[in-house]
């Protein structure tokens, strides 16, 4: 039925200037400023620093279990900004305050309880017996209620058992109640006369610790297993289930799961199940009309609860960070408009589709009011939800307008309710949020129940162009690095499974050398292999000797003489080609890497990103380096500074990075102007084969790239010794990097060149947990720094030091979170961690489990690993480990992790400093003088700082250590070019006869 839009809008600005006099003079609890919280939000919306620090000190309060550690946070977080402070906050962070006595303790008890009192206005209960007496309080008022069970995305199948017996305790608390209420407004047991009295919410994410979007079918089966048990009940309970929707990476296995249940066989007569849609996404509107006609498909009655969202901001950074495009509308406008468009397609679906609006805005609410009378729709179809804890003035206006007025009550433990916390604070302290306007600001009614139309059409005429992405030198936008993969998009997850068949197509062919741009086949050839199943061969891969060695080296000598003379603009410009040939061949480049050395997929099509960034980041910087550079400016005089290549390059490439750092070590080179022969290694020399087929397609002349795999004992001393040698580029472990610098150093006969060395080794990068660390955060970041591709990065982190204070809720819930990992071959992404890279590092890695269990005590060993053949070793966590035993000092390259315990910060500092590495570490505190101090003494290449220590991207994380983990300048970073070229400078008298030019920067002709 269609709408007449012009007739309406009068409507809903009526309708909502009588439900805004309805309740003239309310406003909601939170903003009280006669109530501490009140206060405080009122601090937290005049002054953004104070918003920071005290909704990041709710965030850690929880964990500040002890008067010291609560009096030391209190000091940090608030004890330099007095002007700006609520004087609860003030008093306790007093000078004298600190370090004990009565009046600390008094005024910390204080400040603890008010915060505890306002994470409880939010929550209907920490106990089953306490939200049901809740319930019963607000069925009293005449409100029905939705019960959700705080806690979020678990990090382990213990969890996710703990959280779905958490359902099952809360479920059966109301079972044993209901049957004694009366139905709201109505007789019989239907609230209304038609809903169910019991009404639950559910988080898919919280149900299954192994969600991710790349894995849809496993997702979806591993949240399902536990859901519809839960589903079950309510049932059998005659309540009402609504699947949750949270942020983004999980959307499509929840509206997956919620076409399953609700069309599952035993389920399809049962009406009362429910799905979130977010008004602020882009893609909702086509969602809810999918879901829309698959239930007319089905013939199956639907429920949405219609949201705007609640992960706004999360949403927008992500996207931000990852090069993505913005899946949320960025004009708060667009998001009110999207509800009245999807409220409406809704209502006008009604026989098919039960309609929640669950909102806040009174215009938004207005809108869902006239609109329903506008179509007809019978009351039984819609109603109306609000949060519980906030925005009473409208529940109540609700309440007399509509009636049918449900509260959405998060129960449970303060830990989580924290988190929750710290959602409403800043969704109530956002300059967008309708409460906040209305009831904080008073704005002008005219306003805040305006068209979303007109205030979009306004917004948009006052919000500035687009910036454009920025230019830099030579017409080349600025570096940028390249979009990650988002397998949210079902094209990326098609694009990585069709790869992986093609390039399985292609396995067994045998690949030549390239020397001066001719293919050289060899008699020797060595096998690559799918390490996750050694029988399959990925390549037979040709071999170079002693003589094919020495005639690469010969003419890239050649083709070095002319190559360093080309303009550093056309080098460049073949570095930009070899990127956009990557882009293209992405998922190709990526799915080889799966099947060559046993990579996740994200890890995979990561490296392809990383190794598009270094050609684009080092054609940029040669462009910036390759102008001459005049030298003080004296008259008469002109002195330029400029590069040139060294001369011959012997790139040596590692295997766990096999595009990307080869690549960057490759481009660097070239594009300086010198001639590289690259080998390899041989457990990924196919993939290094692809890199050849890139640059030669790229334009690259003949000879300035040779691709020469062969076997380190047979020619390796052969490249690095060759006298016209000029640079030596490895990546690799720190015994062969040392004794590549030792060979190097050697002058051979006909040398004419210092040789420079620069090696990327090894780590033994330790990652601190500080007693207040964020747990969700620090175990997520642990485990992929440690297990991801294996533990097999030289950042990758294979020493863990836990504060004292927190020990044991740490390893516990690591251990656990360790033992849900799903292993298997790479090629399946729904395995978390796969083979490693072949059978030589299998036994490697073997023997240094043996080693960790003898050394420690055993946390995890696991042994269910696949025993098919492939690569496979057991993920081991060891404990009680001291700095001076071996695990804790030699690099294993595999994911054995050790643990170690600290009593304080100095002595965590102390222990992660005491090998002889220094490449990545990393720190989860929520403590800033800890964070700061880190900063300095955490003496490393590359320091995260609440992040874990792998994933370093070009130029954002300059990437390389110090003391034995490396010579060299960072890679990615602005400094490594340099190391490939020998600077010149030219000083020229400009005088003749007493006459010299002005050149430009002269400043003696006034
Ligand atoms: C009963 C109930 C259940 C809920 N369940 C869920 C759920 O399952 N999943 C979920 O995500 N949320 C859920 N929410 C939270 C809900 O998304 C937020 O409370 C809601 O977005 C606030 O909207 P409003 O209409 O009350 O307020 P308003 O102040 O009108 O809207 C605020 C919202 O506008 C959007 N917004 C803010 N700035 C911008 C911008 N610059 N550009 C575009 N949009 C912007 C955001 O979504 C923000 O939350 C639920 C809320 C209720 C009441």
């Amino acid at each position: 039925m269609a709408i007449d839009a012009s007739a309406l809008e009068p409507k809903i600005i009526a309708r909502g200037k009588e439900f805004f006099q309805s309740i003239a003079g309310e406003a909601p609890s939170i903003f009280n400023k006669g109530w501490w919280t009140g206060k405080v939000m009122d601090w937290a919306m005049q002054n953004e620093d104070f918003k920071v620090q005290m909704f990041r000190f709710v965030d850690v309060l929880p964990y500040l279990t002890t008067s010291e550690s609560l009096s030391r946070h209190i000091e940090e977080y608030f004890g330099d900004k007095d002007a700006n402070i609520p004087d609860v906050l003030k008093w306790g962070a007093g000078k004298t305050g600190f370090g004990g006595g009565l009046v600390a303790m008094v005024l910390n008890k204080a400040i603890r309880s008010n915060i505890e009192g306002m994470a409880r206005q939010f929550i209907i209960g920490e106990k089953a017996s306490e939200a049901v007496k809740g319930i019963r309080q607000l069925r009293k008022d005449g409100f029905g209620f939705i019960i959700d069970l705080l806690g979020e995305a678990p990090l382990n199948e213990k969890e996710c058992d703990e959280y779905y017996d958490g359902y099952m305790e809360i479920l059966n608390a109301i079972q044993a109640e209901c049957k004694k209420w009366d139905a709201l407004d109505a007789t019989g047991d239907l609230d209304w006369g038609t809903s169910p009295k019991v009404n639950v919410a559910v988080k898919p994410s919280a149900f299954f610790s192994q969600a991710k979007p790349v894995d849809l079918e496993g997702s979806v089966e591993g949240i399902y297993r536990r859901v519809e048990p839960i589903y079950r009940k309510i049932k059998e309970m005659g309540g009402f289930m609504c699947i949750d929707v949270e942020q983004l990476k999980y959307r499509e296995m929840t509206i997956e799961l919620y076409k399953r249940l609700r069309s599952a066989p035993e389920h399809r007569d049962y009406p009362h199940l429910g799905i979130v849609y977010q008004c602020y996404l882009k893609s909702t509107e086509s969602d809810v009309a999918e879901l829309l006609s698959w239930a007319r498909k089905e013939n199956l009655p639907i429920s949405i609860r219609l949201v705007k969202g609640a992960y706004w901001d999360s949403e927008t950074v992500l996207a931000k960070q990852n090069g993505w495009d913005i899946p949320v509308w960025t004009i708060k406008a667009e998001s009110d408009m999207a509800h009245e468009r999807i409220s409406r397609m809704i209502l006008q679906n009604h026989d098919i589709c039960h309609f929640a609006c669950a909102s806040h805005n009174i215009r938004t609410i207005s809108n869902v009011i006239e609109t329903a009378k506008a179509l007809n729709v019978p009351d039984s179809r819609y109603e109306f939800q609000v949060l519980y804890g906030m925005a009473e003035p409208v529940r109540k206006g609700l309440r007399n307008v509509a009636k049918r007025v449900r509260l959405y009550c998060p129960y449970g433990d303060l830990i989580p309710g924290m988190a929750y916390l710290v959602r409403r604070l800043l969704e109530n302290t956002a300059n967008e949020s309708f409460l906040r306007q209305s009831f904080a600001e008073g704005a002008e009614l005219e306003r805040l129940l305006e068209n979303p139309e007109a205030t979009y059409k306004r917004e948009l005429a006052a919000k500035k162009a687009p910036a454009g992405r920025k230019m830099g030198p030579a017409g080349y936008p600025v570096f940028t690095n390249e979009p990650g993969v988002d397998f949210t998009i079902p094209a990326a997850r098609a694009g990585m499974k069709n790869a992986l068949e093609k390039v399985r197509r292609d396995f067994g062919k045998t690949y030549p050398l390239i020397i001066g741009g001719k293919e050289v086949k060899t008699s020797d050839t060595l096998n690559s292999y799918n390490p996750a199943n050694p029988s399959e061969i990925v390549g037979a891969v040709c071999q170079a000797g002693v003589k094919e060695t020495q005639d690469a080296l010969a003419l890239a000598r050649k083709a070095y003489l002319e190559w360093r003379d080309v303009e550093p603009l056309e080098r460049a410009k073949v570095l930009f080609k070899a990127a956009s040939i990557m882009r293209r061949d992405t998922y190709e480049l990526s799915a080889l890497q799966v099947l060559e050395v046993g990579k996740q997929w994200d890890q995979a099509y990561g490296d392809i990103g990383e190794a598009i960034d270094f050609l684009e980041y080092y054609g940029r910087e040669m462009i910036r380096l390759g102008s001459p550079r005049r030298m003080g400016n004296a008259p008469g005089e002109m002195n330029q500074y400029f590069y040139q290549g060294k001369g011959v390059t012997a790139v040596i490439g590692p295997w766990n990075f096999p595009l990307a750092i080869s690549a960057g070590m490759c481009a660097a080179a070239i594009v300086c102007g010198n001639a590289v022969v690259y080998k390899p290694s041989g457990l990924s020399s196919v993939v290094g084969y692809g890199l050849a087929r890139i640059f030669k397609e790229a334009g690259l002349p003949d000879g300035v790239f040779s691709y020469l795999p062969g076997r380190g004992s047979v020619m390796g001393d052969a490249l690095v010794e060759h006298p016209d040698v000029s640079v030596i580029a490895f990546t690799g472990s720190m015994e062969v990097g040392l004794r590549i610098q030792e060979k190097a150093a050697k002058v051979q006969p006909g040398q004419v060149q210092c040789k420079k060395v620069i090696a990327e080794m090894g780590g033994k990068n330790a990652i601190i947990i500080d007693d207040d660390a964020d747990l969700d955060e620090a175990i997520t970041g642990v485990l992929y720094s440690a297990f991801a591709f294996q533990g097999q990065k030289c950042s990758a982190c294979s020493r863990v030091i836990v504060l004292d204070p927190i020990y044991d809720r740490f390893v516990s819930r690591l251990a656990e979170a360790a033992k849900s990992i799903k292993i298997g071959p790479s090629e399946d992404p729904s395995n978390a961690m796969g083979p490693v890279v072949d059978k030589a590092a299998q036994a490697s890695i073997m023997k240094y489990v043996d080693l960790a269990c003898s050394e420690g005590k055993v946390l995890v060993k696991r042994t269910d690993i696949p025993a098919d053949g492939g690569c496979y070793v057991p993920l081991t966590i060891v404990e009680n480990i001291t700095k001076s035993m071996r695990i804790a000092q030699e690099e294993v390259f595999g994911p054995v992790l050790a643990i170690m315990r600290a009593k304080n910060i100095d002595e965590a500092l102390d222990i992660a400093n005491s090998t002889r590495f220094a490449l990545t570490g990393a720190i989860y505190s929520r403590s800033p003088k800890h964070l700061e101090k880190a900063r300095k003494e955490f003496r490393v290449g590359n320091l995260y700082l609440n992040k874990g220590s792998t994933g370093a991207m070009v130029e954002r994380h300059a990437f390389g250590g110090f003391n034995m983990s490396g010579v060299g300048s960072k890679s990615g970073g602005p400094d490594y070019l340099l190391q490939f070229m020998d600077p010149r400078l030219v000083s020229e008298n400009t005088i003749r006869r007493g006459f010299a030019p002005v050149e430009e920067g002269d400043d003696w002709v006034e």
